[in-house]
């Protein structure tokens, strides 16, 4: 059988195993803070574990470390893209950002993406499989290590859609908020969906201080069912109303994000019939200059269109940024480097 990776229990969950090895529940306390707020790579780095307990977990578990396969560093900006491997030839993408407030890191929470947005990258292939809490937790701390410096904002964004891998999704904000952890705030952290509508109810209720992204990228049903299919398995208004409960149960504002695709989606019509639709809900949109993918056909909307859409939705009293373009020289659009590596390793086998 499989060893299970240690770095993927929560507290909580630690403890059971340990008790079930008929060690004392301080004993987990100790083991987590080395695997998350020392975060050691090896079990002989717990130095003030026994030896025998040590071996005793080794039979059992392993640790979970993510190797570096690449690293793009952006000459435009101050973005780098990292490509892990996760083992059995699966890899995976997170990007840091560096801002004056600190650093932050855009993680993926699967490996590939099942939701099949025509517009996205990290969906071509399928999904390869969900990521553990561990394997999350270590694309930041992987990235800790590499900068010498630490990770203050994350951000599930990358590859995969979060609310699909719901149960570790959850242990992992738990374990990267605890303060016997990694001691993040919540308020730093950011959560973006498609709009799996179920699941943000659960989340709702779970009443985290996390922010809340959407991926509308339409003004209505209609056109947003040919660029993301989930929007036939949830209509548009049900998705604005699991929206405005989010808002109204964990008083934080939502951010609605909105890729820009010429002809498609940026007319100032649509800017106008989404501000409407918007009207009530404690919101902020985020506007995307869509990234060119080389599979599809996708252009970007002019600079004058994305000033107009941003102009209509600030004038009917819609919170609007519009989102710099980070990294564009390293493909640091979702799904595009562990693509264009899958691509490239296919062609030289
Ligand atoms: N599944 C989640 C998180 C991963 S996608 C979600 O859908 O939100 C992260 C964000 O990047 C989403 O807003 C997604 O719509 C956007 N995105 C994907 N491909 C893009 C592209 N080519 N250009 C701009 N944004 C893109």
């Amino acid at each position: 059988m499989d060893k299970v990776d240690l770095r993927s229990f929560t507290l909580e969950k630690l403890k059971s195993e340990l008790e079930n090895m008929g060690e004392k529940p301080f004993r987990a306390k100790q083991i987590y803070g080395w695997l998350h707020q020392k975060q050691v790579r090896d079990f002989d780095d717990m130095t003030n574990i026994s030896k025998d307990l040590r071996e005793k977990l080794k039979e059992k578990y392993i640790i979970k470390n993510l190797k570096i396969v690449e690293k793009l560093v952006s000459k435009e900006d101050n973005t780098s893209k990292y490509l892990f491997d996760i083992g059995n030839n699966t890899v995976i993408e997170s990007v840091l950002m560096k801002y004056s407030y600190g650093n932050a890191v855009c993680i993926s929470s699967q490996a590939g993406c099942r939701m099949g947005c025509t517009f996205c990258a990290s969906t071509i292939g399928g999904l390869e499989r969900n990521l553990m809490p561990g394997e999350m937790a270590e694309q930041i701390y992987e990235i800790q290590r590499d900068i010498g410096e630490r990770v203050s904002n994350v951000v599930i964004m990358g590859s995969g859609e979060p609310l699909d891998n719901y149960e570790n999704v959850l242990d992992f904000l738990e374990i990267i908020h605890s303060k016997e952890g990694c001691n993040l705030s919540h308020r730093h952290i950011t959560l973006s969906t498609c709009g799996v509508v179920d699941k943000i109810y659960d989340l709702a209720k779970e009443d985290l201080q996390i922010t809340l992204a959407i991926s509308l990228h339409a003004p209505n049903n209609e056109i947003r069912k040919n660029t993301m299919p989930i929007a036939k398995k949830y209509d548009y208004d049900s998705l604005l109303r699991a929206a405005k409960y989010y808002a109204d149960v964990t008083k934080r504002r939502v951010t609605f994000e909105y890729a820009l695709i010429k002809g498609v989606n940026d007319g100032e019509e649509n800017a106008a019939e989404l501000a409407s639709r918007l009207r009530g809900i404690m919101c902020h949109v985020n506007l995307i200059p869509v990234n060119d993918v080389r599979e599809n056909n996708y252009i970007r909307s002019t600079e004058e269109n994305i000033k107009k859409f941003a102009q209509t939705l600030k004038s009917m009293g819609i919170e609007t940024t519009v989102r710099r373009k980070l990294g564009s020289d390293i493909n640091a659009a979702c799904g595009q480097l562990r693509k264009s590596y899958k691509d490239r390793n296919i062609k030289e086998e």
